[in-house]
């Protein structure tokens, strides 16, 4: 029986004061367009998938996810040895942490950018470098460039920017590449690649092929709907591939998660269709957000950003109160996520009603 609620076993002191990461929540009753998951559930013939994968759970998966990394071979035109899966993409953020950083490393990202970026960084022990987006809410790679010590060895760019939307141009990323030392790793975070229609916005596939200090993250979570699934890839240099490998847990990615993977990339082209959707829902609610007062910036991503400063927390709770949950980061702004056309008009009904 025991008479304490805390033990006397000595934890990491530093983790006192370091934040959760913080989800968005799910409350019943309400919408949610917190997390930038699509809305639709999986297509029939991934449940299908998933369905004949579950008499295999009594089996280990695969922990080198073959059959997974073979189809996205066939997909990027990488070979395997440059492909890592990982238990969702913030887990391969703080895979390439560990893989790369011991204590005094520097970590270079924009903030406000992805909220596990930070909580990595400090779990591994590396020290974070934060660098101001623009004005614009956009990653000012100038800055970033600037903030590279001899100490940095990894700087993350996320584009599009979680929570912002912005994307980066062609030219000013391959001017950014260009300044980097070619020990520094630039991990091009695309979550959210799969939801990018502007031609000018890079592919990072692409970069990786011209460049050895290139790293690319992507997920199943999102444009795949496989959020609840945890599944993500990364495309770098074969050291950095097998460096990433050592430090994953292993086992992470489960059996189901990779066959639904497959199965939805067997699917792309009705997953892409509904990505599309999305892309139209996203136009239309910035451009009402936008007539209805909001400065919004554009944004290729299935999200919007509503920069309201101090009045953040109060349009969150008048969300709440018109029963849609949405993200905000206090102090800061709001982001939202694009949800179906009705779950939009509910929000964007809650928008207009907000005395700002
Ligand atoms: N990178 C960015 C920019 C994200 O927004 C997210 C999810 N919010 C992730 C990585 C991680 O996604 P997951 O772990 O689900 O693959």
């Amino acid at each position: 029986m025991r008479d304490e609620d805390v033990s006397n076993v000595q934890t990491r002191a530093d983790l006192a004061t370091l934040p959760s990461y913080v989800p968005g929540r799910t409350i019943p009753g309400a919408i949610k367009l917190a997390s930038n998951e699509v809305p639709a559930g999986p297509l029939p013939s991934v449940s299908a998938a998933i369905a004949v994968a579950a008499a295999d759970v009594h089996r280990y998966p695969d922990t080198a996810a073959g059959e997974l990394t073979a189809r996205l071979v066939d997909k990027l035109g990488v070979p395997a040895s440059e492909i890592a899966i990982g238990c969702g993409s913030v887990s391969l953020c703080q895979q390439l942490i560990q893989a790369l950083c011991t204590e005094r490393d520097e970590v270079v990202f924009a903030w406000r950018s992805f909220e596990a970026y930070p909580i990595v960084t400090h779990v591994v022990g590396a020290q974070q470098v934060r660098v101001p987006l623009t004005e614009d809410h956009a990653l000012d790679l100038d800055a970033m460039a600037a903030a590279i010590t001899p100490s940095t060895r990894l700087v993350f760019v996320c584009t599009p920017n979680n929570p912002t939307g912005t994307t980066l141009r062609t030219a000013e990323l391959l001017r950014f590449l260009d300044s980097v030392p070619p020990n520094v790793l630039v991990v091009l975070d695309e979550a959210y690649h799969e939801f990018v229609n502007d031609p000018d916005v890079p592919n990072g596939i692409d970069l990786f092929r011209e460049r050895q200090n290139i790293a690319v993250l992507r997920t199943f979570s999102k444009a795949y709907g496989l959020a609840g699934l945890r599944v993500g890839y990364c495309v770098a240099p074969e050291d950095v591939t097998t460096a990433l490998k050592k430090v994953y847990v292993p086992f992470s990615v489960n059996h189901i998660a990779q066959v639904a993977a497959i199965a939805s990339l067997d699917a792309e082209d009705e997953l892409m269709a509904r990505c599309r959707e999305i892309m139209v829902e996203r136009v239309r609610v910035r451009d009402e957000l936008i007539a209805a007062g909001y400065d919004i910036p554009e944004t290729q991503a299935n999200f919007v950003w509503l920069p309201l400063g101090e009045r953040t927390a109060a349009f969150n709770e008048h969300c709440l109160e018109h029963k849609v949950v949405v993200r905000a980061f206090v102090g800061d702004g709001a982001r939202v996520t694009i949800g179906t056309p009705e779950e939009n008009d509910v929000f964007l009904a809650a928008a207009r009603s907000f005395s700002r």
